[in-house]
């Protein structure tokens, strides 16, 4: 094998694994966004009184408002 087919070689190797690296970023991404949409569902706001329909606390609560990276405290 020569230098450049060796070169080659370790591109595709390195752009494999970069591909592979890329997708698992993906998959952990959109798993993440899941668990946010699923903790979303849980904690919304009560249609009648205002609060949040899982810890009753005032709309937003503290869960949603850390969600959206405001002070929650
Ligand atoms: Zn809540």
């Amino acid at each position: 094998m020569n230098t450049t087919e060796e070169e080659n070689q370790r591109l595709r190797s390195n752009l494999n694994l970069v591909r592979r690296q890329r997708d698992a970023y993906i998959a952990e991404r959109d798993e993440a966004h899941a668990a946010v949409d699923r903790v979303r569902m849980l904690h919304s706001k009560r249609p009648v009184s205002p609060g949040c329909t899982t810890c009753n606390e005032p709309w937003p609560c503290s869960t949603i408002r850390a969600l959206d990276q405001e002070a929650f405290l």
